[in-house]
């Protein structure tokens, strides 16, 4: 199937007389004939248990994504945030440490360099850019994980998936991808070298504004017992002593992160928010489509005008990225453009307080145009250091273009722009 085809007939089997619309499993448990298969199910998760680490309607949502993104099982969680954290506690305890790029989502930076640090993780950080020897300079005995960021929000920088893999490979460690903004219409970083993508599905993926989401997707691919991850290949004390790479194979990532955390920390989400995930993926990739083509033009038109100091969207001819974004996103860069406007700060919030159409949110990637200054509003936390060091000026407003008709964007923007002056 392709991938329009698997976002409509992935995850949800109908079979003679079944609904045909995915239905919404409202239960917390279900029931079973015998003790037996009860156990049986305890020793290999087939079937759904409880609805803290499982529940039908999910179940086909995992399904899909999994199929989307290529790769052999997802689980979803209530947040993008739960999403990155627990694909890092996966891997990590105390006394460990993780590489990220510095290019992240705020929130994610947040997470991995104050969070984590309390919980005995350290986080490196590192210039996407940096050459070989810095990021071998950065790399440490007990690193577990390199993770990065297809396209960052919002500095929108491409992110070089195969040179990270390849580094994270050498030092028998995984590359975990957030992959939230190309989504896998997109980009599906499995094809370049990833083990571990992550999502926010908040964004495109729900596509509607509507529930808060996240997603784990394990590509199969990486070697556990490769000796760095001894908690894949030693009993698990919590878990009848399953040793994960013996059980369950290319899925011991995945199934570990269900039956060890998603069980003990239950940020699974509920059986309609699934739902309406779903609803989301079905049109994922026609709305994907029209995103990326509104917002080339909004690109175009900003790049062109007298108003804008610098804009970033990869899509441009002009953008530093244009060349790496040929190559990962060849089919369209997304719907989010950052730009500078000229008259920094102050200009940027008179813009922003100007504009009619377009709505001032604390989102990005809704299916309406909105806009948000970074610097103010989701990035506040960062000083100006590490502001600069994730791509973000003062005067950065994040446009994210909606599927309205794009010369009704265009329009409401010249006016802001006049209404600003
Ligand atoms: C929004 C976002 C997140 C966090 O997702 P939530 O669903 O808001 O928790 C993580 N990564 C990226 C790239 C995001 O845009």
């Amino acid at each position: 199937m392709q991938i329009e085809t698997k976002c409509l007939h992935e995850g949800y089997e109908r079979k003679n007389g079944d609904p045909g619309a995915l239905p919404i499993i409202q239960s917390t448990t279900y029931v079973f004939d015998s003790t037996q298969h009860i156990a049986d199910l305890f020793n290999m998760p087939t079937e759904c248990m409880y609805s803290r680490f499982a529940n039908p309607t999910v179940d086909a949502v995992e399904k899909k994504i999994a199929a989307l993104e290529g790769g052999v099982g997802a689980m979803c969680t209530t947040s993008g945030q739960a999403a990155s954290l627990l694909s890092v506690l996966n891997l990590c305890r105390a006394g460990d440490s993780i590489l990220a790029v510095s290019s992240l989502y705020g929130g994610t930076i947040n997470l991995f360099a104050i969070s984590l640090k309390k919980l005995g993780i350290e986080c490196i950080f590192v210039d996407p850019e940096a050459d070989g020897d810095a990021l071998e300079a950065a790399i440490k005995p007990n690193t577990r994980l390199v993770f990065g960021e297809t396209l960052a929000n919002p500095a929108l920088n491409v992110f070089d998936i195969e040179r990270f893999a390849a580094f994270a490979h050498k030092h028998k460690i995984p590359l975990i991808v957030d992959n939230t903004f190309p989504t896998p219409i997109l980009c599906r970083p499995f094809e370049f070298g990833a083990d571990i993508v992550v999502h926010s599905t908040t964004k495109y993926m729900d596509g509607h504004a509507l529930q808060g989401g996240g997603v784990i997707v394990d590509s199969g691919n990486f070697d556990w017992a490769n000796g760095n991850f001894p908690e894949f290949t030693e009993p698990d004390e919590s878990y009848h002593g399953v040793v994960y790479t013996r059980e369950f194979g290319n899925m011991a990532y995945i199934i570990k992160a269900r039956m060890q955390l998603m069980r003990d920390f239950g940020c699974y989400p509920a059986a309609h928010s699934a739902f309406l995930l779903n609803i989301g993926l079905e049109t994922l990739a026609v709305r994907m489509e029209r995103y990326c083509k509104n917002a080339l033009a909004v690109a175009e038109f900003l790049d062109c005008s007298d108003d804008v100091e610098r804009v970033s969207y990869p899509g441009l001819p002009s953008d530093p990225y244009y060349e790496r974004a040929k190559k990962y996103l060849p089919n369209g860069c997304s719907g989010v453009i950052s730009f500078d406007i000229k008259g920094g700060r102050d200009r940027a919030t008179r813009f922003m307080d100007a504009l009619k159409l377009a709505s001032r949110e604390v989102h990005v990637a809704d299916i309406r145009t909105c806009v948000l200054h970074p610097a103010s509003m989701t990035h506040r936390q960062l000083n100006d250091e590490q502001l600069a060091a994730a791509g973000i000026d003062a005067g950065m407003i994040r446009l994210s273009v909606g599927l309205e008709n794009v010369s009704d964007i265009i329009d409401d923007i010249k006016q802001a722009f006049d209404a600003s002056r």
